[in-house]
């Protein structure tokens, strides 16, 4: 009885904390989670009446096509509804667009250092070659990406703005960097926070350009539906359907579908939660710009700042009911944009716990 030894090498997925068991372990009454890039905001009506008149099918399985989320999502952003697959989180696609391209372990997948966790752990599991290029000022290296090509590299995993470290590319850079990938190579480009930048939507003009491209996106982040877990991929037809194929046939639930439709027709919600992020990163930026604490700008919805001892001021930012994320870089901390209030109260906590250092 042994498992693959692709499996042996993997460590759980180390989430953000749950206020529940903070609650547990520390008797604590209030916590106030900034971890996980959540979205602060208290749920649109819409959704929740989305959510409200889904309850009376919950008995029946939920359209496995996705006709209506699919079709929302072709008319708000001008695509074809057969380039679009849905997913049980944006992570969903990730891993089966890895399980589609990396058939044995000869084959490469291209990712930076200080980039999303999923990918190292979805090449781990099917026992690929991961080639980790090494950051550029905590973000991405284009140039080192590409000349870690050769013929054994399948995939390329970009993500953009990036997590953890809020940094990003601009378009022109990413255009001339899918110009120079052969055909035979994959792109994913992850914009789990695209919708925070309120930016222009070029990288849909490059789908039609770029048979290998592949975008994914999340309503888990500005959309505000992390609980729900769906997310959804834009790519050629051709690419949709192989997805589609390998998927399992009821991926994303009822309820999910539903209350992303009704996501994406709230607009108003996701202006709103865009200029409450705007606030909330110059607020943090200010606060640690007073506290004299370094720290990456970002674009996106959590900073990443430098500390002395990481891992002591996580535990008593704990003690305090704070949860902010420790990270694979050596020295720093992310912390999620909350509410203003939420902000406020982080920058005291934080204030109080670096002078116990
Ligand atoms: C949060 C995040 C995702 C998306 O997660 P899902 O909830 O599975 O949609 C994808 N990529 C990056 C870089 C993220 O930070």
């Amino acid at each position: 009885m042994s498992v693959c030894e692709s499996i042996l090498s993997l460590k759980p997925y180390q989430g953000g904390k749950p206020i529940s068991e903070l609650q547990r372990e520390l008797g604590l009454e209030k916590v106030v989670k900034l971890a996980s890039n959540e979205n602060p905001s208290v749920v649109s009506p819409k959704v929740r009446n989305a959510i409200t008149n889904s309850i009376d099918e919950i008995g029946r399985y939920p359209d496995g096509n996705g006709f209506e989320l699919k079709r929302s999502i072709a008319n708000h952003l001008s695509v074809e509804p057969q380039s679009i697959t849905l997913g049980n989180g944006s992570n969903e696609l990730l891993e089966l667009i890895a399980r589609m391209y990396l058939c044995s372990s000869d084959d490469e997948v291209i990712y930076s250092q200080y980039s999303f966790v999923v990918y190292s752990m979805v090449a781990k599991a099917i026992g690929a070659k991961s080639v980790v290029t090494p950051a550029n000022k905590f973000g991405h290296d284009l140039n080192a990406m590409l000349s870690s090509i050769n013929n054994r590299t399948k995939l390329i995993f970009i993500a953009n703005p990036n997590n953890p470290t809020g940094t990003i590319l601009k378009d022109e850079e990413l255009f001339e960097f899918l110009s120079k990938i052969p055909s035979s190579v994959i792109v994913v480009l992850d914009q789990a926070y695209f919708e925070y930048l309120d930016a222009d939507d070029n990288a849909l003009d490059w789908l039609s350009k770029f048979n290998n491209l592949i975008i994914t996106r999340t309503f888990s982040k500005a959309y505000g539906l992390a609980g729900l877990r769906v997310g959804y991929s834009l790519s050629s037809v051709e690419i949709a359907e192989y997805i589609n194929r390998l998927r399992q046939p009821f991926n994303v639930s009822h309820i999910a579908q539903n209350a992303a439709t009704a996501a994406l027709a709230d607009q108003d919600f996701l202006a709103s939660s865009i200029k409450s992020n705007y606030e909330g990163l110059a607020q943090l930026s200010n606060g640690f710009n007073r506290l004299g604490l370094r720290y990456i700008p970002s674009s996106a919805n959590f900073i990443s700042l430098e500390v002395d001892d990481p891992n002591f001021v996580y535990e008593k930012l704990l003690t305090k009911g704070f949860i902010v994320r420790p990270i694979e870089i050596e020295g720093y901390l992310r912390v999620t944009v909350g509410t203003r209030q939420e902000n406020e109260d982080f920058l005291e906590a934080l204030k109080l716990v670096l002078d116990l250092k």
